[in-house]
């Protein structure tokens, strides 16, 4: 049978918002060596601002596109843009044989001419063999900022910037965490090199522990890397990370509005989007070991 002080640790867990599958995530959580994080949607809002634009074609035209696509992705870089085409009065273009690639971007055909749009990051950009050679593109793109492109096929058609910003629990929940004596925190990102250094900084992650330009798959295989000197926990949102929750010893799924998938995939549900709730479960996991040994 449970012993009773991880009974009413998990009860007081759910009263804070936590939920445990069970009292052995509890126990793992406390054994925990490294905790890695995913950057968009977890360390960060990921629905801040569209923050600059710069277009090949009218930029209404290209608003109505991004957010066609837009519409039907569940990444939290979508409602920016989709915020930023309704703030400006422009529809949405309707898109049908909608397919996402997975810390890439998403592309789809426009439901009247059946033409094929996409919107991604440069990786997707390359894949679909569009240079970024517009003069206004590749000046946005050197800021320090999350990029979106757009294109048909090989054409590139423009881009939009994307300001990611760290919710304001993070840095706390971090210098918790580091405060408890946890071994090492890592940052895992899909986005590009330059926004993961720039975030990751701003939340005192060391350079060397901040790992960008990941597809899914190389966070599984980081997460595995990471087991070797110790227990894992991941923590995403379960927007292209539920494999890499499914593989670390502790998978923490945050925000209850994630997917089916994420929840299937974790060990610990945080029910708000808040990592102070996952720093107070980890003291409470922490004080449960010292009782019940
Ligand atoms: P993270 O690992 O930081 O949570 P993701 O792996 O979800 O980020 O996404 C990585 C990158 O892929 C994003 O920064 C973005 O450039 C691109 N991307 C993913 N999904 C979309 C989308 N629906 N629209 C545009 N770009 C996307
Ligand atoms: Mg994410």
């Amino acid at each position: 049978s449970v012993p009773a002080a991880i009974l009413s640790a998990l009860a007081a867990a759910a009263r804070g918002g936590v939920l445990f599958k069970g009292g052995s995530a509890l126990e793992s959580l406390a054994e925990v060596e490294t905790f890695a994080f995913d950057k968009t949607g977890t360390l960060t809002t990921g629905r801040a601002e569209v923050t600059g634009l710069a277009s090949v074609i009218p930029e209404g035209a290209l608003l109505a596109l991004l957010a066609g696509l837009e519409d039907q992705s569940e990444h939290p870089l979508a409602e920016a843009i989709r915020r930023r085409a309704a703030a400006e009065g422009i529809a949405a273009r309707p898109m049908r044989d909608v397919v996402n690639a997975p810390s890439e971007g998403i592309s789809g055909r426009e439901a009247g001419s059946g033409r094929r749009f996409w919107a991604g990051n440069a990786r997707m950009a390359e894949r679909m063999g569009a240079r970024i050679a517009d003069a206004g593109v590749r000046t946005l793109a050197k800021t320090a900022e999350t990029v979106v492109y757009a294109g048909e096929g090989d054409r590139l058609l423009g881009a939009v910037t994307v300001a990611d910003r760290p919710r304001a629990t993070s840095a706390r929940a971090l210098t918790a965490l580091r405060g408890a004596g946890v071994g090492r925190l890592v940052m895992m990102t899909g986005d590009r090199r330059a926004v993961g250094l720039r975030i990751g900084a701003e939340l005192g992650f060391a350079p060397q522990d901040i790992h960008a330009d990941l597809l899914p798959e190389d966070k599984v295989a980081l997460v595995g890397t990471l087991a070797a000197g110790g227990r894992v926990a991941f923590v995403g949102d379960g927007v292209n990370d539920a494999a890499a929750l499914a593989r670390s010893d502790v998978g923490i799924a945050m925000g209850v509005a994630g997917s089916e998938v994420a929840l299937q995939a974790a060990d610990v549900a945080l029910l708000s989007e808040d990592l102070a709730r996952l720093a107070a479960a980890h003291r409470l996991a922490r004080r449960t070991r010292g009782v019940i040994r």
